[in-house]
């Protein structure tokens, strides 16, 4: 991508994510047009000098780079046919970046459709919930072309962190990179609840119990941070709800599926999850499933400062 050209950013799906990567977009200097089913939420990125489109088509018709950020593979697939999706406006050799946490087979399926074409495909899904999106900090999963990477890397970086824009590989390994981590990282939620639970039913102090698990060999990044949203304030993240926790987690065990390796454990974590959102609501945060533990025992789980824990603590970390 050439710094001195100006370049025109299509982009749509303002949502959770969208709304800071297109602000952080418009910061560092790109042109931008959007387009979101909700109007409203492009208010503040019109008034700074972005262009609306009404259709997904016209975004690509009048942009250099079109980039998605929608909630699921449908929702891609939804902007992407017919006379007013992003295929009808895009021209012969343009760029599509998809940022959706999604599957191989929405783009696999373009790419088999528009063979003549020449249209440059990226899979680009990120991690860094929507305060890294804000914060311009996203780590970015990267699969296509090395040579379109490099082109556009600037673009990137102007909503990720330069350190943590990996390409990971060819087509589709993106999307393989960003599930399997939020496989495990879903994992690690439901075993960590169900952990401290047993642990502090069984009349261990919470603190004490974490600090013994940091100390340990079964220590994680999970027990370790981000637990203590909940542990210290009680948010279980509502800006990324468990409906799309859902979503990710089917993906997951659908991309297992397809390449035949059986993921039981997976199954189970998905159906833990899709019961915490039966029971809270679609647009409950993604760690609600530590409230199903919370709700089963009658103990929140919180940290109290006590001497015991004081204890643990200067233990582990003297
Ligand atoms: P969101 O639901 O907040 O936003 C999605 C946006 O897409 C909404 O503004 C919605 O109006 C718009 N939209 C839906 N259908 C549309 C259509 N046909 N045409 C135009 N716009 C349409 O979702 P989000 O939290 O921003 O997540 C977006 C993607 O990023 C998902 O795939 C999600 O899994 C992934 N993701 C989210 C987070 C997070 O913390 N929120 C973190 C990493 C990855």
């Amino acid at each position: 991508m050439n710094a001195i050209q100006p370049i025109t950013v299509g982009f749509i799906g303002l949502g959770n994510m969208g709304s800071g990567m297109t602000r952080n977009l418009q910061l560092a200097g790109f042109s931008l047009v959007v387009n979101d089913i909700r109007r409203e939420s492009a208010v503040e990125l019109l008034a700074g000098g972005a262009r609306w489109a009404d259709t997904p088509a016209e975004v690509a018709a009048s942009s250099d780079v079109v980039i998605t950020m929608l909630p699921t593979p449908r929702h891609v697939d939804a902007v992407l046919h017919g006379p007013r999706g992003i295929l009808a406006g895009l021209a012969d050799g343009g760029t599509w970046i998809d940022m959706s946490t999604s599957v191989p087979e929405v783009a696999d399926r373009v790419r088999s459709e528009n063979a003549a074409r020449g249209l440059r495909i990226l899979d680009a899904p990120v991690s860094g919930m929507s305060v890294g999106a804000a914060s311009g900090m996203l780590q970015i999963f990267v699969g296509g072309d090395a040579d379109d990477v490099a082109r556009l890397r600037p673009v990137f970086e102007a909503m990720g962190d330069p350190e943590r824009i990996l390409h990971v590989g060819a087509a589709g390994a993106g999307y393989a990179v960003k599930l399997m981590i939020n496989q495990l990282w879903f994992s690690h939620l439901v075993a960590t609840a169900e952990v401290l639970s047993i642990g502090v039913k069984a009349g261990v102090d919470l603190e004490v119990l974490r600090q013994s698990l940091i100390a340990s060999p079964a220590n994680s990044n999970f027990v370790q941070n981000d637990v203590l949203s909940i542990l210290d304030h009680g948010d279980y993240d509502e800006g990324f709800a468990i409906a799309l926790a859902c979503k990710d987690l089917g993906l997951s065990v659908d991309l297992a599926r397809s390449v035949g390796v059986p993921a039981e454990l997976s199954g189970l974590v998905e159906q833990i999850y899709r019961r915490a959102k039966a029971q809270y609501g679609d647009r409950a945060g993604e760690m609600m499933p530590v409230k199903l533990y919370e709700d089963l025992t009658g103990i929140p789980l919180r940290r109290e400062p006590s001497p015991a824990a004081e204890h643990a603590s200067s233990e582990v970390f003297a």
